[in-house]
This record gives structure tokens, sequence and C-alpha cells, in this order.
């Protein structure tokens, strides 16, 4: 049940939510075919040492709860389907994160039969982390990138996507720009 509230409280109701989701966006991850390396350094980055949730961000298990997906590893055939409705069972505004060369392109995975490319190829992607896999420092510079772009009066996706600069990408495996592929 939805209730309809008068102009001036609903903008206020949506300040207040704007300021809590720019505070502390919930995460959600999904592997879509990813070698689990890039895995581990999401992992590493919530993990006291390079710990991301001092800037609010907590992971969660459920897609209806999140604000935000992160996304590692090509999408491969089979998981294509479940990605897209992950995505699709998230509250508006949603934000994805594309973290890992495979995520941006395919990368190592490219060229495989069961391969459909990067993230993008089907869910639109805010924040692409190059790197194979990216450290937790760029992953974390991903994570900021995002909350500057939580903005009330920009649509995410339509907004522009954002690329961590590839001085980030140390095992020098970025090769192309998928924003303009
Ligand atoms: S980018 Fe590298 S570490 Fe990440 S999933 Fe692909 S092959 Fe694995």
């Amino acid at each position: 049940m939805s209730v309809q509230l008068d102009k001036p409280w609903q903008r206020i109701l949506d300040e207040v939510a704007t300021w809590a989701r720019k505070n502390s966006p919930w995460a959600i991850h999904y592997n879509s075919g990813s070698c689990n390396g890039c895995d581990i350094e999401i992992l590493a980055a919530l993990t006291p040492r390079y710990d991301v949730e001092r800037l609010g961000v907590t992971l969660h298990g459920s897609p209806r709860h999140a604000d935000v997906l992160i996304c590692t590893g090509p999408v491969t055939r089979q998981s294509a389907d479940r990605l897209r409705r992950i995505y699709e069972q998230m509250p508006e505004p949603k934000f994805v994160v594309a973290v890992g060369s495979c995520a941006l392109t395919g990368g190592v995975f490219h060229d495989g039969y069961n391969c459909l490319g990067g993230i993008e190829k089907v869910i639109p992607v805010d924040v692409f982390v190059p790197g194979c896999p990216p450290r937790p420092e760029a992953i974390i510079d991903g994570v900021v990138k995002l909350l500057q772009k939580v903005d009330p009066d920009r649509t995410p996706a339509r907004a522009g996507s954002e690329i961590v600069s590839e001085k980030e990408d140390t095992h020098g495996s970025y090769d192309r720009n998928p924003a303009t592929d």
C-alpha cells in the first residue's frame, strides 16, 4: 500500500531518504561468472584493514533492500537472466558498480562460448572499476565516485558512467573503454 503525501512532506521525505542513502548505501554483491579473484578483493575492502564501512557501505543479502549492486565477472549465458532479475528487484534509485576487467568487457573470458561480455550487456552500469583484480583501494575509489552520484536530480544510469582512474589498474589488464565500446 502506498501513502500519498502532500508535496512539501514528500520533498522532505525524499531529502531524508537521499541523506540516508548517501551516508549509508546498502550493497548487494553478485558474481555472474568471475574466477573469484575480484570477489576476494571486495572482501578485503570490507575487512578492517581497508574498511569500506567507514564510508557507511554495508553488504546485505536481499536485492529488495539494496541501493547498490556490485558485480564481478563476465556475464555468462547461465547467469544473465539472474543478473537481470536481481537488478529488477532493487528499488529505485539503484546503482551498479562493475568491478574488474571481466565485468567491464568480459576480460580473459570474452571469447568464451558461454560468455556474453561485460555487465553492461545486460544492465546499465554507473561506475567501472578496472583491474584484474582491482586493488581494494580502487574499489573504494569506485564507491566514493558512486556516492558523488547519489543525487536526487540525476537519474544514475542515464547520467553517464564513471571509470576509476587507469592508474589504479596495477595489473595492466584494462585495455578498452566499455562506455564507448
Ligand atoms: S578481472 Fe581477473 S580476477 Fe576479476 S574475475 Fe576476471 S580474471 Fe578473475
